[in-house]
């Protein structure tokens, strides 16, 4: 298994513990996500110090007002061996509505800045997937909707190929509209990731979210679809590899 989104700089136990546990319930690998440039440059520190963490650098759309001017500190970064994508990324309207034009330029800098990088861009949409969408459209690099949680945005997902990632809120009671989302995922175009600390999956709900709890969002989409879980676990891995490029 692979956790394809995890704050690993935001987490409370040291990362060294983490991958240790991760690796214990079978997570061979982990992409390490910044949200902003101490975030990513936190995270990136992580990348290097733990060989089976990857790294992805970005300003996520909560920082538009603050960071927007960063995003020259961001391409340096963007160019890094272990710097596998760009982001998260994206459009919070839940949050952010109150800075949507900043957003929106700060994502479309992001994009530019994948396009120009060669490496894929990891999109955070909140209540804001026509807006996304849109700007995604003459995106020519590879898309991966992280903890995917619009609906609303998968037919522009399917149509353009995006890969979709799950996280520990597709184990929710509540969260049926989500799992019917998943069943129609292409089965080379799923992901899954915990979000960690954020979003603990259904049997560790409440409490702080790791990398070792992606086996339960992966339990909780293998029975969604009615497939098998261990087979989910390597198929999703193998989806990771692809659309990140990792060893
Ligand atoms: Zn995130």
């Amino acid at each position: 298994m692979i956790d394809t989104h995890a704050h690993l700089d935001a987490c409370e136990d040291d990362a060294a513990a983490l991958v240790a546990r991760a690796a214990a319930a079978g997570v061979e690998r982990i992409v390490a996500v910044g949200a902003g440039i101490e975030s990513s440059l936190a995270t990136l520190a992580i990348a290097d110090a733990h060989d089976a963490v990857s790294a992805s650098v970005g300003i996520d759309p909560h920082r538009a007002a603050s960071e927007s001017g960063s995003t020259g500190e961001l391409r340096e970064l963007a160019t890094h061996p272990r710097v596998v994508a760009v982001g998260e990324t994206g459009l919070d309207y839940h949050y952010g509505a109150d800075a949507k034009r900043e957003q929106r330029a700060l994502l479309e800098a992001q994009l530019e800045l994948a396009e120009h990088v060669q490496k894929p861009v990891v999109i955070h949409c909140r209540e804001a997937a026509a807006d996304t969408a849109g700007a995604l459209a003459p995106f020519r690099g590879t898309v991966v909707l992280h903890c995917f949680s619009e609906p609303e945005l998968l037919p522009a997902a399917l149509e353009r190929g995006y890969y979709v990632s799950f996280a520990g809120n597709v184990t929710y009671p509540r969260s049926s509209a989500l799992r019917e989302a998943a069943v129609h995922v292409p089965a080379d175009r799923l992901l899954v990731e915990t979000d960690s600390p954020y979003l603990a999956p259904q049997p560790r709900r409440g409490r702080p979210n790791e990398p070792a709890n992606v086996v339960h969002t992966v339990a909780g989409l293998a029975k969604a679809r009615d497939e098998d879980a261990a087979e989910l676990g390597r198929r999703t891995a193998a989806n990771a590899r692809a659309a990140f490029g990792l060893p």
